[in-house]
């Protein structure tokens, strides 16, 4: 019977990844605001490993790459070649919808100048290749400025 409560309460939908301390063992929790704040953003939780990388790995064996707005430290699976990528950028929806929505007057986001919102590509600076794409494909990133550029790493091993 009690038991079934503490499931009811695990329930709650957490993205912390960790279980609220001291919570599960109360029938009866008293509100917790807090929830609200951590359900909010994941990202900001989110602390890299120490062996992420921002820049020209300078040899270093990369062990996964995470493309996102800026030049990312990669390893060319076409050529073997290491560096970092060449990004082209192309508008995307949220980019559009940025410059339609009246909270957002004064701001174009269909300026090159101003492509944060844009897709990125990643391509090989050496062979040409495309080696990644990172698409801003939700609108609702145009309400997220923080997020507006996400910085490119790689995890070495
Ligand atoms: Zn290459």
């Amino acid at each position: 019977m009690g038991k079934k409560e503490e499931e009811t309460v695990l329930g709650i939908p957490y993205t912390g990844g960790h279980p609220p301390p001291g919570m599960v063992y109360q029938p009866q929790p008293p509100p917790q605001p807090q929830y609200y704040y951590v359900a909010k953003n994941p990202y900001q939780s989110g602390i890299l490993p120490p062996n992420a990388i921002f820049d020209d790995p300078k040899g270093a064996p990369i062990h996964q790459t995470f493309y996102r707005d800026t030049p990312a430290p990669f390893s060319c699976v076409f050529c073997s070649h290491s560096s970092v990528t060449s990004v082209r950028s192309k508008p995307s929806l949220a980019a559009f919808i940025g410059c339609m929505m009246p909270a957002m007057l004064g701001f174009c986001f269909l300026c090159p100048s101003m492509d944060c919102l844009w897709h990125k590509y990643h391509y090989c600076p050496r062979c040409g290749e495309k080696v990644a794409d990172f698409e801003k494909s939700d609108p609702c990133a145009v309400m997220d400025p923080p997020h507006w550029v996400e910085r490119s790493f790689a995890l070495t091993s």
